[in-house]
């Protein structure tokens, strides 16, 4: 069985499921093109319904009352962002009054997962986008206990909010402690598609990737979509367009 067994139509790949089944009977495996999908052991599942009631396919939306736009007054917070560093703003809110902050960084391999930061340096490798699904794993159970004691910021895209959200309310769970930043987000890249990008170039220039900058403001400005690698050896940057393609320079 897969994610559309259980919430019926379209899963969004949450992990609300996943987080919540009493018997880790839910495990979230990589479909063929590279999309994380919830998948049951049936000889584990109890039938407790417990993922359903928790399945953020099932939201229901309301559109915002009132509309801000905003940009950081300072120059380092919003060149480190992928925006106007509003994440920024509202993260040191939280750090400064002793809360916790989540969001997606990248990991050693340069793929994305949701971290938990305690202090604006670990903060830090949260900001910019990583157009990429960014792994959860165990990240719904670690916010219900920051919870607990702690004020804790939560950002990442609507649906894994959407998730966690409806987690912590099938637990009845009190989300008062809990903040909520959602991306703009029109949907996650395949993980597969990023690593076989990254393999290929790495293969054709014989070097390892160092760093990447996903949408570098530095060469595309604010409305170009320029992803940087840094190799061991050089420099080399992607400009793409479409997700990850075309044109290439050194
Ligand atoms: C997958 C994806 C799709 C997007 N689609 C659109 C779009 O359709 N239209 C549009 O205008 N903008 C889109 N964006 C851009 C996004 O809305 C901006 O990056 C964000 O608003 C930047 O705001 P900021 O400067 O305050 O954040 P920053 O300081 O740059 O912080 C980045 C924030 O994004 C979160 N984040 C980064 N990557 C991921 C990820 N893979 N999964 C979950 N959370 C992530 C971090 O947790 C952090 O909260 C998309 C971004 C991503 C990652």
């Amino acid at each position: 069985m897969n994610g559309k067994d259980i919430c019926g139509k379209i899963c969004y790949g949450c992990t609300a499921c996943h987080a919540i089944c009493p018997r880790s009977a839910i495990k979230m495996e990589e479909n063929e093109k590279g999309f994380l999908y919830p998948v049951i052991d049936s000889s584990l599942c109890i039938d407790c319904g417990l993922c359903r009631k928790a399945c953020s396919q099932k939201n229901e939306y309301n559109l915002p009352g009132e509309a801000f736009i905003a940009k950081h007054k300072d120059e380092e917070a919003y060149l480190h962002s992928q925006s106007g560093g509003a994440f920024t703003a509202l993260s040191d809110i939280v750090l400064k009054a002793g809360g916790l902050v989540y969001g997606a960084a990248l990991d050693e391999s340069f793929e994305a997962m949701h971290a938990r930061a305690v202090c604006a340096k670990e903060r830090d490798a949260m900001r910019g986008s990583k157009y990429v699904q960014s792994r959860m794993e165990d990240i719904y159970a670690k916010v219900e206990r920051d919870m607990e004691d702690k004020i804790v910021l939560f950002s990442g895209t609507p649906c894994q909010i959407g998730g966690l959200l409806k987690y912590l309310r099938a637990k009845g769970i009190d989300a008062k402690n809990l903040y909520t930043v959602d991306i703009i987000c029109h949907g996650v890249p395949s993980v597969k598609v990023w690593r076989d990008l990254m393999g290929y170039y790495e293969k054709k220039e014989k070097s390892r990737i160092e760093r990447v900058i996903f949408r570098d403001k530095g060469l595309g400005g604010w409305r170009g979509h320029i992803t940087t690698f840094y190799l061991k050896k050089n420099r080399y940057r992607m400009r793409s367009t479409v997700s990850y393609s075309t044109q290439i320079w050194h």
